[in-house]
């Protein structure tokens, strides 16, 4: 009998890994331009921690945290998400005490157990960053301004759904104005919104039933209760932006499922991805580290979806294959003696090679190197080898030029040789 993977979690094959090497390798060049340094935390953490970070009432900490005892019988889960384990370690390591500022962040796997479907998945992967330390409009505008770049160096066009979720000072008035206005539609709301109602009023906004948001189009805004600070700063980040050309959308029923966001907040949504479209999310939450028992210190963040990212690039059909620069085509077995140090010493100069072994005639090897795509074959027979010879088929113009092998050659020349035979 066969064994399939868990379900909700996925293989990521060659194909699509290349892509991935892409993704990963633009955000730490987005990143390292804005002064981030990359943090890698542990994927098991105490289940307090998220207990503690997310909210005992959110749907993660409820019912999708993958959580199990330790044989010491203390409980452990898997994160699912990455904010939470960031701060502990920023704790932990007093990082506050040596720079007034922290960019950091991180890439990694996550764990929620959500019905899988589309675009949804129970370890899936996030690239994420957070900026801890100052809580000045200059900061959430520049984390945004960098997530911005980030898409647009993929040639994703985006636009930025934000809103302000006020603070403790003015988002409590607002809670209990939703509460009330959610009290007078009761008979259209669903039962799941009916305990949202109680336990995080907010929730009512982001509510994806239809029946819901037609009940709750009426709802009073949060905008229209933000105290002066809060407005002051939500305006001032939408300026900056506008400033610099991004192309943002204030959306006043975004709201994020974590209890912890205040301020700015915000999401990324495409089209093309089905009802998963979310590709982006985050906000600031200046009450966090305190609540996870550090200083007082304001911190905002972002976390990207790999996966939903990756499959907006794949609908644009770009292709993320590295080829071999060469495939080497031995005819004999003591071509393919020679062939094997030749492949060695270029690859141990980093040039990719593809050899070819096991006696395969001309016409076979030729069509796999045409279906790996390589830009060159060296073709090694026999007796030519014995005379020090081989032949380059460039395999874009499909021609033959003869080249001498001189295995004594030093390898960024012998490199050159095969690029340039016949010339
Ligand atoms: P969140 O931490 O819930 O704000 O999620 C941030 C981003 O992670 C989302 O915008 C998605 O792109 C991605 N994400 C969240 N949950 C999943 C999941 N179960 N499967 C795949 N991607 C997810």
């Amino acid at each position: 009998m066969k064994t399939a993977a868990v379900r909700g979690f996925r293989d990521i094959l060659p194909e699509e890994s290349a892509l991935w090497q892409m993704l990963v390798t633009q955000a730490r060049t987005s990143f390292a331009a804005y002064g981030f340094s990359e943090i890698i935390v542990p994927i098991l953490e105490k289940t307090d921690l998220f207990a503690r970070a997310i909210g005992e009432t959110t749907d993660i900490v409820e019912k999708e945290m993958y959580t199990f005892p330790d044989r010491d019988e203390s409980s452990l889960t898997l994160r699912p998400e990455g904010t939470a384990s960031v701060i502990r370690a920023y704790i932990e390591h007093s990082l506050h005490q040596k720079e007034p500022v922290s960019k950091l962040f991180y890439i990694g796997p996550m764990f929620r157990r959500e019905r899988p479907q589309k675009g949804r998945y129970r370890q899936f992967h996030q690239i994420g960053a957070e900026i801890l330390g100052r809580d000045d409009p200059l900061i959430d505008a520049e984390l945004l301004l960098m997530l911005h770049d980030f898409f647009v160096a993929l040639q994703l066009e985006v636009t930025l759904d934000i809103n302000s979720l006020g603070c403790p000072t003015c988002r409590p008035g607002y809670r209990e104005q939703l509460r009330a206005f959610g009290e007078s539609k009761l008979a259209a709301l669903c039962e799941d919104c009916h305990s949202r109602l109680n336990r995080n009023p907010l929730r009512l906004l982001d509510c994806k039933k239809d029946g819901c948001r037609q009940a709750t189009a009426q709802a009073p805004a949060l905008a229209d209760s933000l105290c002066d600070p809060c407005r002051t700063h939500f305006t001032s980040v939408q300026e900056r932006l506008r400033q610099e050309q991004v192309r943002i959308v204030v959306n006043p029923r975004l709201v994020r499922g974590l209890d912890y966001y205040c301020r700015t907040s915000f999401e990324i949504l495409a089209e093309g991805l089905g009802s998963q479209n979310a590709v982006c999310g985050g906000g600031r939450y200046d009450g966090l580290v305190e609540q996870l028992g550090g200083p007082a210190i304001p911190g905002i963040g972002f976390a990207i979806g790999v996966e939903r990212l990756a499959m907006l690039i794949q609908a644009q059909n770009r292709d993320f294959a590295t080829p071999p620069e060469v495939f080497i085509a031995p005819l004999g077995a003591a071509a393919e003696h020679q062939a094997f140090a030749v492949a060695r010493r270029l690859r141990s100069s980093g040039y990719r090679v593809e050899l070819e072994s096991g006696g395969r005639g001309l016409k076979a090897q030729m069509r796999r190197a045409d279906k790996l795509a390589a830009r060159h074959v060296l073709i090694l027979g026999e007796d030519e080898l014995a005379a020090g010879k081989g032949t380059v088929r460039d395999m874009q113009t499909k021609t033959d030029r003869p080249m001498s092998v001189d295995l004594s050659l030093a390898t960024p020349d012998l490199m050159n040789a095969i690029r340039n035979a016949g010339n």
